[in-house]
Parts: structure tokens; C-alpha cells; sequence
């Protein structure tokens, strides 16, 4: 499906991602999200952080017909992806907004609500966009881990301290809440994967 210059495309925004230390999806993160989709026919998808595009991109390249919204906050990652994504002929599939997720208002519904924004603020990221999620469908959270740090006793400062309470508050919410089954997987940095009942 993706042709030699999509490969290379892609290994471009991998590379520029390392250099620039923007946390784009781990290989094996990524691969799994691909493969879920595929598997559930995900059509509709909203991505809660975009950076530079590389998990969008990712995601629509799986079929055809699916269309995805990706919400940025920060205006130099976000012209970033756009580049990326017109590169990948991909702009009418893939809806960019430039706002802090927080600001905006959705009415349309998805199939895939994928979260990988500020990592404290997972619970209010669920919370402000369930509304659009269609029943039976899915919420994803990546970075569920944090670099090993959720289960880990090392030494950390104050604020990443406190990081690392809001992961670990944000996993008892999914477990707690009934009105979806979450399972925990171990890949990349640690992904929930939430099914609304
Ligand atoms: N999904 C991307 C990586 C996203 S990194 C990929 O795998 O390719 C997380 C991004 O979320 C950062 O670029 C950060 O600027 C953005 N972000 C954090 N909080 C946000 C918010 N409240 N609204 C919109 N974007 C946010
Ligand atoms: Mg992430």
C-alpha cells in the first residue's frame, strides 16, 4: 500500500521526531494500534495530541475510508503536521486543529477516541469526549507506563512525582469505571485499551 517514497516519508518523521525529542508513538505502541484497527473496522477516529502527525499519518494509511480528527495545542508541531500530512496526500482524510483540546467542541462521533496529549490530564481528556464516542467503541490510552515509571520505587523529582500519581489515579478511574472494560497492555509504553458497554 505505501509506496517507496511513503517509506521514506515515514523514516523522515521518525528521525526528525528523535532529534527534536518529540514523543511520537514507540514501534511495537504504534504497530498494536494499527493492528486494532484494522481488526475493528475503525473508521472514525479522534487523536487527543497530534505533534508532528506521525500516528495520524500511521493510522489512516490502514484503509482508505477512514478519517481522522488530531487536536494540537502547540503551533510549531502543528505546522509541522500539516506539512507531513500533505506530504502523505492525506489532508482530506485527516483534520488538523490547532487548539488546546480543552477548547474545542466535537458533535461528530467516533469509533476510536485515541489519548496521547498531556499525560496528567487523561482523566479530563476521557471525561470532555466520551460524548462522542459511539457505544461499543473505543477509548486508547498510550504512555499508560510512563517510561517504567508507574511501577517503579526510583528516586524522582517533585513533579514527576506527581505525573506519575495522575497516571496511577487515571488507571483506578478506568478500572472503577463500569461503564467500560479496560484491559492494560504491556507494549510500548503501556497502553489501556477502554470499550464503552
Ligand atoms: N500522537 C503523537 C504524539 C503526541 S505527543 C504520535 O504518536 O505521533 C503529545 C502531544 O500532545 C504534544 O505535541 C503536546 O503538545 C500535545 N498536547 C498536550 N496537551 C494538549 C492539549 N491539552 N491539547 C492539545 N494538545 C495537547
Ligand atoms: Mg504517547
Amino acid at each position: 500500500m505505501l509506496n517507496l517514497f511513503g517509506v521514506r516519508m515515514l523514516e523522515n518523521i521518525e528521525k526528525y521526531a528523535k532529534e527534536n525529542n518529540i514523543p511520537i508513538m514507540q514501534k511495537e505502541g504504534i504497530e498494536f494500534l494499527i493492528e486494532f484497527i484494522k481488526k475493528n473496522k475503525i473508521k472514525k477516529i479522534l487523536e487527543i495530541g497530534t505533534a508532528i502527525g506521525y500516528s495520524a499519518i500511521k493510522m489512516a494509511l490502514v484503509d482508505d475510508d477512514i478519517e481522522i480528527i488530531s487536536i494540537e495545542r502547540d503551533k510549531e508541531r502543528y505546522i509541522e503536521a500539516v506539512r507531513n500530512v500533505n506530504l502523505f496526500n492525506l489532508q482530506n482524510r485527516i483534520k488538523l486543529i490547532n487548539q488546546d483540546a480543552f477548547d474545542v467542541e466535537l458533535t461528530d462521533k467516533f469509533d476510536l477516541i485515541f489519548i496521547d496529549a498531556a499525560k496528567a490530564q487523561s482523566i479530563k481528556f476521557f471525561t470532555k469526549f466520551e460524548k462522542n464516542l459511539n457505544d461499543n467503541k473505543f477509548i486508547i490510552t498510550d504512555n499508560i507506563n510512563f517510561h517504567g515509571l508507574v511501577n517503579s520505587n526510583e528516586n524522582m523529582s517533585r513533579n514527576l512525582k506527581q505525573l506519575i500519581k495522575k497516571i496511577k489515579n487515571y488507571i483506578e478511574f478506568l478500572k472503577e469505571n463500569n461503564q467500560y472494560i479496560t484491559t492494560f497492555h504491556d507494549i510500548g509504553d503501556g497502553i489501556s485499551v477502554s470499550v464503552k458497554r
